[in-house]
Parts: structure tokens; C-alpha cells; sequence
């Protein structure tokens, strides 16, 4: 009798055993329609057998449909399954994408030009570093900001073109970084697929068919089009491999960068990890780190100053923008240079307090101070509520309520009242919800803008050659978020952003405001001293035994009832200690933020070996369920907060 293994596309998705009738051809891999329940739904044959070892009479699978699923692809559904405790349906889902396949069009060919100019001696090494690794290895090329990394991919792109092979390059976020997508369409033409969120289903499909049929020989995407099924891959590329978007913070909570890994691993090609901002972690596990350390065509790195804000001669008045910054902004827009300003907190001012009896006005639904935005609404950012300034403290009654601090608005209306002539944009989720108005910002930016205000979205790789002056406000906020990370966002966030000035012909200034001139992280990212900053990051991280010393699980609960959620994770952690193998296991806390939406939060924190971690993840697999307490397992989390 000839069985196959049916991963059924419904529920969970398990798979079941199913008769191939004797006059079915089937393969691996084939999309068929199989009878399930009162049922026929679609599955995928993961696997064939001729083993006769059913205890019941398996139905027959009804009919095979289009479009198969590539060994490629099965491979990568099975990964997902091992690595991060997903059902096999959700991790089918992830994988494959939920868009129908169709037939594919050639598009018609693109005039395309290489009008990339010489590559520095440093940019040819990283090329020959990564022509000579061997399959399987990553690379990581640290280049600083404006060294040319993107002309580096270009060269290797081009490199495995010739060869026949198909290239995955994943950025961050397209709206943000245009300028990539567009050098490869003129470059590689039509050839280039660009994956990104504002395609419609219909688009998607269409990209999606036209690179697993080999018609589009080179991806362009977020993390998703890590999944792309592109036949003969021979390179892949992780641009900004820094970037935190790279972990999927919805279920299944997977890192790209790891199916990268395990991809390059498999298929025996290299896998280049591109930043000017390594993570500890990538810094430590490259089998290769291939430096540019100076930006092209000899231009310097920014002048990096940081602005004390204790000192009143620099910030009088409770002025939110020092006065040096302030003064080399003018000087900028007065030469039709263009500057930019990043404020990590959106909103006026993070908070409101009474001007009695000094209480603050906190969100119901997680005790944390609501913020204040101009259109006189207070704003919870974590629990998304909004709801209109009351005139009296909701303490006391008292009629005068004062803000506090400083956010993105405020810092606007004051630029716009100390530079009235320049042209200010601000972008931030309150300005563009969506791709098309990112883009029309960053347009408007580019062409017309003196100004741009903007939260971490201006922090990416933008390249505007008319940015000579970058401000940073609120780094401050970033060093205290109770994180082992903190220090390291914190370190990356100032290099990224300096990275924003000075790329054309004349030399950029980056300033930064800060209450701790003195901080050592601080100080290092205006020194550009990654070594410096790498080694005593590692000795923290190895003296309190965290990332890349261990491997971390986070297992949130979250629920109305305290207690039931303390409870459950109590019932857990019983389980969890059973599970042998090297692990520390912490013992059920409230989270650093312990309530969202009125939702109660508490973890447990396992610390582990990478062996450990595959006896965790199957013990986690009959960990016990509570229909009142959700509970998330973030296999490598990017943030325990
Ligand atoms: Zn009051
Ligand atoms: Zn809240």
C-alpha cells in the first residue's frame, strides 16, 4: 500500500496518513485535495512511504492540484516547525504566503546602465572576501555609514547573475530605504522583484509566481521574502542586519536572519550580513568580518558633538533645542543645505502632570503616563487609546494641568518658530500610516524640505546627499529602557543616525543631546569606537550570562486576572524545571511594563545552550493551556520588556 503524509491545510494543520490511489502519479511536495472530517480541503504532501502500519483504513487523497511545493520550501516549513514552536499549518502559511499562484507574464525588458562608479580598494577586498567564502559561511561587512555598501551587493549581484544564480537581498523597510530598490531596477531591470507592504494581493501573486519561475532572478524584500522560492539561489544579502524588524513580533515570532542562516547552510552559499551597526551577537558569530572602515571618495565622517542639556548656556529658557544645533541648522538652510532632526517619542509631551497636587495623568490601562499630542488628546502608544484632555486633574479637580518633557510636536513648533523660513516635514506614525504617505514625505524631503523632523524612521539608510546637519533628541530615553539591549540600541542609534549626515560633497555635523555627556556608550559612538564598545558589551553580557553568551526564551502570560495569570505561569514553570538539559530558569516575574490594556503581564526567562534549546522548544510543545491567560514563547526575543 503507497501512503503519503498530508500536511491538511485547516487548524492546526497536522499531518495525516492518506491512500494514493494506484492509478495517482504523485510527488513530494504536490498540492492536493483530501477528504477531511465532513470535508475536503486543500493539504501537502510532505512525504510518501509504502510502509504498511496503519492500525485504521487511510482514506484515499481525491485529486492533485498546481503549482507544488518546492523541496526547498518544504525544507523551510519543517525548520520553521523545529525552531519555533508553530503549528505546521501557520508555519505552511509563513512560508508559502497566503496568495494564490497564477501562471506568470514575462514583464517587457528595462533599459538598464551600470553607472555605479570605481570601486575603493577596500570595497573590491569585501567583494574577493565574499567570492572566496566558503558555502555556508556568513560574512559580515561592517562598513561605516556612506562607505559604499550598496555598490558592494551590486558588484556581488552582478557576480552571481553571471553564474546563472538567483539573489535574495532583504532591507529593513522599502518605504525607507527607496533608494536601494531603485539602483537595482536601473541596474538589473526587470529582472528585480521588489517585495514590499503597499503591493495589492494581486501584485504580490504575480512577483511571487514570476521568481519561483525563474522569470525574476533577483528579490528585493522585508523579512518575508526570505521565504522566496527562487530556483539555483546562490547568494543572499541582509542589509542593515542590525535592524530589530528582522524578528517577526507576531506568531510565528521568527528572526530572517536565522532562516538566512539555515538557508546559506542548506543550499551550501554565502550569506552577507551588511551594517554599519553590528549586533554584539552578528559581530561575534560571522566566520568572516570584512571592514570599510572609511566612507567613499574620501569624505570624512561627520563632526560628532554632544550637547550637555544641564548646561543653561546651551539650553536657555527650557529651550528643547540647544543652541549650537539651533545656530548650525541656520547656517545649513541658509546655504540650501538640508538638515535632520530624529525625536524617539511621538506625540508633544510624554506626559501631563497637575500643577497642585503634581500628580501625573497615567492610562488606565497600564498605569504609565499618557502622552499629550496637540490636538489636545492624551494618547496611551502602548494600550492605543485616545481620549480628549480633561480641564481638571482627574486627581484633585484642580484646573491647571502642565506637561512635561519633550516629543516630536514640540520639537517642531519650536523649530518652526526659531527658523520661520525653512521648510519643515515631520514624519512619524501620526504623519504616515501608510507607504504612500511615507514616501510622499521623504519625496517632499528630497526636493523642497529645509527640515525633517522625524522618530526612528529617519534613522534608517536614508541617502540625501543635501544633509549636512543631523540633531538627535532623546537618546536618553533610549539608554534607560530597562533592556540588556539598551546600551546597544542606544550605541546604534547614534552611529545610524550621524550616518545621515554628510554624505554628498560637504562634511556633515551631528549633534547630540543628552543629560550624560559622560556616559561611556555615549561616548564611544562619537569616538566611532565599535571595538572599544564590542568588548565591554561582551563582558557585561558574558558577567550577567545574556545573548551571544546563551540563547534566551521568553514566555510571556498576559490576562485580566492577576492571579490566574501568576497561576498558570506557576503551572509552567513546574513543567519547564522537569525539562533536563544546562538551563537557567528564572522564576515567574511581572514584566518590566506588567500591565497593557488592562491586561496583566508576567514572564519567565530561560537561559540556555543552543543544544538546550531544541530540548526546550519539544518540552515546550505539551506545556499546559489556560483559556483566560494567553501565553507567547519568543524563541530569541528582540526585547524581554
Ligand atoms: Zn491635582
Ligand atoms: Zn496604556
Amino acid at each position: 500500500m503507497n501512503k503519503a503524509q498530508v500536511l491538511v491545510c485547516r487548524g492546526v494543520g497536522e499531518c495525516f496518513d492518506y491512500l494514493i490511489p494506484d492509478t495517482m502519479a504523485l510527488q513530494e511536495g504536490d498540492r492536493v485535495r483530501v477528504p477531511f472530517g465532513t470535508h475536503t480541503v486543500e493539504g501537502i504532501v510532505m512525504g510518501m512511504s509504502s510502509e504498511d502500519d496503519a492500525p485504521y483504513p487511510l482514506k484515499p487523497i481525491e485529486t492533485v492540484l498546481s503549482f507544488p511545493v518546492s523541496f526547498h520550501q518544504r525544507q523551510l516549513i519543517r525548520y520553521m516547525i523545529s525552531q519555533y514552536l508553530t503549528t505546521p499549518y501557520k508555519a505552511y502559511q509563513t512560508v508559502i504566503g497566503s496568495v494564490k499562484r497564477r501562471p506568470p507574464s514575462p514583464l517587457p525588458p528595462m533599459e538598464t546602465q551600470d553607472t555605479s562608479p570605481p570601486l575603493s580598494e577596500y570595497q573590491t577586498a569585501a567583494i574577493a572576501a565574499v567570492l572566496a567564502c566558503k558555502g555556508g559561511e556568513s560574512v559580515l561587512l561592517h562598513g561605516v555609514t556612506g562607505s559604499g555598501k550598496t555598490a558592494v551587493y551590486m558588484a556581488l549581484v552582478a557576480h552571481t547573475l553571471e553564474r546563472g544564480e538567483g539573489v535574495i537581498v532583504l532591507v529593513p523597510e522599502i518605504a525607507l530605504t527607496p533608494q536601494l530598490s531603485r539602483l537595482f531596477m536601473g541596474r538589473f531591470g526587470s529582472t528585480v522583484a521588489v517585495l514590499h507592504s503597499g503591493l495589492t494581493p494581486k501584485q504580490r501573486a504575480e512577483a511571487l509566481s514570476r521568481i519561483e519561475a525563474g522569470l525574476c532572478r533577483v528579490v528585493i524584500g522585508p523579512r518575508s521574502a526570505v521565504f522566496s522560492d527562487m530556483p539555483g539561489l546562490g547568494l543572499l544579502v541582509v542589509d542593515e542586519c542590525h535592524d530589530s524588524s528582522y524578528k517577526q513580533e507576531a506568531h510565528p515570532r521568527y528572526d530572517a536572519l536565522s532562516v538566512a542562516q539555515f538557508r546559506a547552510k542548506v543550499l551550501g552559499i554565502p550569506l552577507l550580513l551588511g551594517s554599519a551597526t553590528p549586533t554584539l551577537e552578528q559581530w561575534y558569530s560571522a566566520a568572516k568580518r570584512v571592514s570599510m572602515p572609511f566612507r567613499v571618495a574620501n569624505r570624512p565622517m561627520p563632526s560628532m558633538h554632544l550637547l550637555d542639556m544641564t548646561d543653561s548656556d546651551m539650553f536657555p529658557d527650557h529651550h528643547v533645542i540647544g543652541k549650537p544645533l539651533l545656530d548650525a541648522m541656520k547656517v545649513a538652510c541658509s546655504r540650501e543645505e538640508k538638515c535632520m532632526v530624529l525625536v524617539n517619542r511621538r506625540g508633544y509631551a510624554p506626559s501631563v502632570s497637575c500643577g497642585r497636587c503634581k500628580k501625573v495623568v497615567n492610562c488606565e490601562g497600564c498605569g504609565l503616563p499618557l502622552t499629550y499630542h496637540v490636538d489636545r488628546q492624551l494618547r496611551c502608544h502602548r494600550c492605543m487609546v485616545s481620549m480628549p484632555l480633561s480641564p481638571h486633574c482627574p486627581h484633585c479637580r484642580h484646573v491647571r494641568l502642565e506637561t512635561s518633557g519633550t516629543a516630536i510636536q514640540k520639537v517642531a513648533i519650536e523649530l518652526a518658530k526659531r527658523i520661520p523660513t525653512a521648510r519643515l516635514l515631520r514624519l512619524d506614525r501620526d504623519t504616515a500610516s501608510t507607504h504612500g504617505q511615507m514616501m510622499r514625505i521623504l519625496d517632499a524631503f528630497r526636493q523642497e524640505g529645509d527640515i525633517l523632523i522625524g522618530t526612528q524612521m529617519i534613522a534608517k539608510g536614508h541617502d540625501i546627499p543635501a544633509v549636512t546637519v543631523v540633531g538627535l533628541v532623546g537618546i536618553d530615553t533610549a539608554l534607560g529602557i530597562p533592556d540588556f539591549r539598551a546600551r546597544e540600541r542606544a550605541f546604534q542609534l547614534v552611529l545610524q543616525v550621524s550616518g545621515r549626515a554628510g554624505r554628498g560633497e560637504k562634511a556633515g555635523e551631528v549633534y547630540i543631546q543628552t543629560t550624560r555627556p559622560n556616559d561611556e556608550t555615549l561616548q564611544w559612538a562619537v569616538a566611532h569606537d565599535i571595538p572599544r564598545f564590542m568588548d565591554s558589551e561582551s563582558g557585561f553580557r558574558q558577567a550577567l550570562y545574556y545573548p551571544p553568551h546563551c540563547r534566551l526564551i521568553n514566555i510571556m502570560a498576559s490576562g485580566l486576572d492577576v492571579s490566574l495569570v501568576r497561576d498558570h505561569l506557576d503551572t509552567i514553570h513546574t513543567v519547564l524545571r522537569g525539562i533536563p538539559g544546562d538551563h537557567q530558569l528564572y522564576p515567574p516575574t511581572p514584566s518590566p511594563v506588567d500591565m497593557i490594556k488592562r491586561h496583566h503581564r508576567w514572564h519567565v526567562l530561560i537561559k540556555t545552550t543552543d543544544s538546550g534549546l531544541a530540548d526546550m522548544i519539544e518540552g515546550l510543545r505539551g506545556m499546559p493551556v489556560h483559556k483566560k491567560v494567553r501565553v507567547i514563547v519568543d524563541i530569541d526575543p528582540q526585547s524581554i520588556v
